[in-house]
């Protein structure tokens, strides 16, 4: 069969350029996953790379045209409003008979699959969770409607046009699965991503990892859903790579590097005694409680060079509320552990909560303060602005639907429930405000499309600091019972923008 696998175009949102986590980071290797899978059961595979190579759908058009699939999958990620120009692609290669069978997959449809086969009936199904199976599955069949409830792992709509789900077990043995086909376009990114495990043995109500990948919601309180490679698959791939290629910097796009305790920490330290003598530099994400010095040591001499660590709060009620499962003292002995072994984390933070007070967040910016966490201009201005995202899967989005607090945004997937507290209603629209316009203004300079200004630190340096005052300036204003007009509030942050564009001038 000949199967066509799309990442489709994505555009991001100006309002929302300061938001992050529309689809995790290891969603980047599941078309490669999937396409892995799909050839080695001896399909003609074909992977259209629409976001990295920056193809208009005239393009992938005339792509899709030429290969003329049997079926084509689409890895199918939200940002931030429904996009409409990729269901009138797919409904018109559908019409035409281009494409004559449409599979979605992906966090996105997983979660907001009702919707989406409701709203576009080119869609045939929508595979759930991981993909790999269930595809080899899809392709394996003639495909009559009849024929896909055998499938487990797939939403897809009855004789009576109903939606009908079935979930998949997750995958037991990651190792067995055949390796990603890795683009052209993706070897061009300056790290390789690598997998080494899925899943989560944390709950976080924030997010949907294990809800993706399980059959409930969100995994539970101790309740493992994390699944590891072993570390000799690992580092074959890695040694595979590195022969054909020559390249030596890599990243592991899983959720959570480390597996749960003990046992998390040993494989790690097998993985670190295998990579040592390679050469090899890499990132992971990991939890704070999973940072302990004798592994972290371990890891720098294998190569680890950064990490993103999930703070979150400078707050244990919050931390709490966020079912994190995490202390901030942990939080704190965390960074000294990597300060010490010379690397300076990148954070994931949540300065505003629905839940959040005045006081959570007077505390987060102390948090903050004491550990250096706010002398870089994008790490300063990530913080100090990160709300929390509601998504679809996640406890907080099912918890805010219970309490009747969600409102829907463009689509089912994503909601807001405001905030109870209108004193943080007003510093997170404001901090919004001026923090979208900064990532504007940066935006080409960051991405190293256009030059930094001349003198770069010391413009960042200014620009740092005018973030930081605004922040203090606005929450100690409220703090003194100071209440904000719409009109202040847009005052304010137009203020803040000609401060950012004559300091980046
Ligand atoms: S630790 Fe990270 S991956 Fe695990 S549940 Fe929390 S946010 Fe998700």
């Amino acid at each position: 069969m000949k199967i066509l696998l799309l990442e489709h175009p994505r555009q991001v949102a100006g309002a929302r350029c300061n938001d992050i986590a529309n689809t995790p980071l290891s969603s980047c290797l599941i078309t490669g996953y999937a396409a892995g899978m799909l050839a080695r059961q001896g399909h003609e595979i074909k992977i259209v790379e629409g976001y990295l190579e920056r193809l208009s759908y005239s393009e992938i058009y005339r792509e899709v045209k030429e290969f003329g699939p049997d079926m084509l999958g689409v890895h199918m990620v939200y940002h931030w409003e429904r996009d409409e120009g990729l269901f009138a692609f797919l409904g018109k290669i559908k019409a035409e008979g281009t494409a004559p069978f449409i599979a979605a997959y992906g966090f996105y449809p997983t979660f907001a699959f009702e919707e989406i086969m409701g709203h576009c009936r080119a869609v045939d199904a929508v595979v759930m969770g991981e993909p790999e199976y269930t595809l080899a599955r899809l392709a394996e069949k003639p495909r009559p409607v009849v024929h896909l409830q055998e499938i487990p792992g797939l939403a897809r709509r009855d004789e009576s046009g109903a939606t009908r789900v079935r979930r998949r077990e997750p995958v037991a043995n990651l190792d067995l699965l055949p390796p990603p086909v890795r683009t052209d376009a993706m070897l061009r990114l300056p790290e390789i991503n690598i997998e080494g495990s899925r899943g989560c043995y944390g709950g976080c109500s924030f997010c949907y990892i294990n809800a993706f990948y399980a059959r409930g919601r969100a995994g539970g309180r101790g309740v493992s859903r994390w699944r590891g490679r072993g570390p000799e698959s690992i580092v074959a791939e890695i040694d595979e790579l590195t022969a054909a290629l020559g390249q030596k910097d890599f990243y592991f796009v899983d959720p959570n590097f480390f597996g749960p305790g003990r046992q998390g920490q040993d494989r790690a330290l097998r993985l670190a005694s295998l990579l040592k003598e390679r050469g090899v530099r890499f990132g992971i994400e990991a939890r704070v409680n999973d940072i302990h010095d004798a592994t972290i040591a371990a890891l720098v001499e294998a190569g680890l060079r950064h990490i993103l660590i999930g703070l979150e709060s400078g707050g244990d009620e919050s931390l709490q509320r966020l079912n994190k499962m995490t202390t901030v003292a942990q939080n704190e002995r965390a960074l000294r552990i990597l300060r010490r072994h010379g690397i300076e984390p990148n954070v994931g933070f949540i300065m505003f909560e629905p839940d959040s007070s005045l006081e959570d967040i007077r505390m987060n910016f102390a948090f903050l303060e004491r550990n250096n966490l706010l002398k870089d201009l994008p790490v300063t201005a990530n913080v100090l602005y990160h709300p929390q995202i509601i998504l679809q899967g996640t406890r907080a989005y099912h918890k805010l639907r219970e309490e009747g607090r969600l409102k829907l945004l463009a689509t089912t997937y994503e909601g807001t429930a405001g905030f109870a507290d209108s004193r943080v209603a007003a510093l997170a629209r404001i901090m919004s405000g001026i923090t979208n316009c900064l990532f504007m203004r940066m935006d080409g300079i960051w991405s190293g499309k256009t030059q930094g200004p001349k003198e770069a630190p010391a413009v960042y340096a200014r620009l740092n600091q005018a973030l930081i005052d605004c922040f203090t300036g606005t929450l100690h204003q409220l703090e003194s019972g100071k209440q904000f007009s719409p009109a202040e509030m847009a005052a304010l942050v137009h203020e803040a923008e000609r401060e950012i564009n004559t300091l980046s001038r």
